[in-house]
């Protein structure tokens, strides 16, 4: 599975309230191979914010996908803006004191916050249900 790392060891033994700014710029593969095409940059700016029960993060990216038309199946390029907060927290044998919720999917393992399930699982949510490649689309001629 590829993954998107983002190192927090400076973050991990920090108070509650610190923060730190992560730039992103990398390729990332489709959360639905079949439907979506991502071969395109992920870029913008993630802050982590190191908070009691893990790290909070506020994900300011953009990124374009390729769908095909619901009427005419031409291929259109939607531009995605993913501007969320995610809650990650730790995984693994020793966590932080306080720093473990089990209700929170996205996970923390030593030093390092896996972003990539967050962010394709935010695609999907982008998706529109009936891409078009225009409004009045007449469908296949
Ligand atoms: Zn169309």
């Amino acid at each position: 599975m590829p993954k998107l790392i983002i190192k927090i060891t400076d973050l991990i033994g920090a108070d509650t309230g610190i923060l730190d700014k992560f730039n992103i710029a990398a390729k990332i593969c489709s959360p639905d191979p079949e439907n979506i095409k991502t071969e395109n940059q992920i870029s913008g700016q993630v802050i982590l914010i190191r908070i009691e029960s893990g790290i909070l993060g506020n994900f300011d990216l953009k990124t374009e996908i390729e769908l095909s038309c619901a009427r005419c199946l031409r291929k259109i390029n939607l531009p995605i803006h993913l501007k969320y907060q995610q809650e990650f927290s730790y995984s693994g044998a020793n966590p932080p004191a306080g720093a473990l919720n089990p209700d929170i999917q996205y996970t923390i393992y030593r030093d390092e916050a896996d972003i990539l399930p967050s962010v394709q699982q935010e695609i999907l949510l982008s998706v529109p249900l009936k891409p078009l490649c225009e409004k009045k689309c007449q469908g296949i001629k």
